[in-house]
């Protein structure tokens, strides 16, 4: 019998949490409504309440660890959460260290692009490669990037943000500041902007545009060319400076697939040497929003190997 680890996924509107064993087969899960109106305190109860009863179902002494990704900028060596945009509250909150104090066992925190990103590494589309980035296609776009199976944090843990990568010079200005910033021409909320603009309706969403490309209509056409060919020029410049072997895309603009891919690799052949050299692949993600989860719950498999996580629950 083989011990398990705890993936937590602080959503925003979802707090999630599943047990994974060692092999990546997932024992349990809980979804349940997140409330952030009673403080980081009341989201830290709720998430040592669920995690006990998994315990309790699952055997204590098999717990190997606990990770938790979280939606923000995070302090990786202090375990604190620097910004978080959607977790009120949580700014400077040390949720590690609480969590640690509190159930027993090792915490990590992550960033849940990373997460996911290692979450795809470990039993999703990057099975089997060590390195490789991903690019979750959203209301921004997030990315983790992977070098020799390990999330690449840069020196304070921000790494990744290939969503704010400048694409277009004087393109769309963006929140952080920036103009032209991939997820401004590339995520699901730059397709609906871009539905809009083509005069498809204003109150249009991603997923609708998608509706009407899927009619032939030229405009919806032209919404996911031009998202491809963002695409294309921002995963241009990553296979250009890694020359990993895998780039993913997940999120919700992905049935979209055939619509936008075309332009995306014109563009990404047209801009790459390395690419035309090495036929880097890009490719469907292939975990959806259990990426993250299942990522959260690998950190602390990562992190103690896997003699240490038996024996310090004693099964060797
Ligand atoms: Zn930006």
């Amino acid at each position: 019998m083989s011990g398990y680890s705890i993936g937590v996924d602080l959503g925003g509107t979802n707090l999630r949490v599943a047990a994974v064993d060692t092999n990546g087969v997932m024992l349990e899960r809980v979804s349940l409504p997140a409330d952030y109106s009673g403080g980081p305190g009341r989201v830290v109860e709720h998430i040592i309440e669920t995690l006990e009863q998994i315990r309790a179902s699952l055997g204590r002494t098999r717990l190997g660890g606990v990770g938790v990704g979280v939606p923000g900028f995070i302090d990786i060596e202090h375990g604190v959460v620097l910004e978080a945009s959607n977790l009120p509250g949580f700014t400077g909150f040390a949720i590690r260290d609480e969590l640690q104090r509190r159930l027993d066992t090792l915490v990590v925190l992550e960033n849940d692009a990373n997460a996911a990103a290692l979450g795809e590494m470990w039993m999703g589309a990057g099975r089997g490669v060590k390195d490789l980035i991903l690019l979750t296609l959203g209301t921004g776009i997030g990315g983790g990037i992977i070098s020799h199976g390990q999330i690449l944090h840069g020196f304070l843990g921000m790494a990744g943000e290939i969503g704010h990568m400048t694409i277009y010079p004087d393109g769309n200005p963006c929140g952080c500041g920036n103009t032209g910033c991939l997820e401004k021409h590339a995520s699901a909320s730059a397709i609906a902007a871009l539905g809009r603009s083509m005069g498809l309706g204003s109150e249009i969403s991603a997923a609708e545009v998608f509706g009407f490309a899927e009619r032939g209509d030229p405009r919806a056409l032209a919404v996911f060319e031009s998202v491809g060919r963002a695409l294309g020029i921002a995963l241009a410049s990553l296979v250009n400076i890694f020359n990993f072997p895998l780039y993913l895309l997940s999120g919700g603009p992905l049935p979209a697939w055939d619509y936008f891919a075309p332009a995306m690799f014109a563009e990404l052949d047209r801009r790459s040497y390395t690419r035309q050299r090495t036929g880097t692949r890009v490719e469907k993600a292939l975990l959806g929003s259990d990426a993250g989860l299942v990522g959260a719950a690998y950190l602390p498999v990562q992190r103690t190997s896997y003699t240490e996580m038996s024996a310090a629950i004693g099964h060797l």
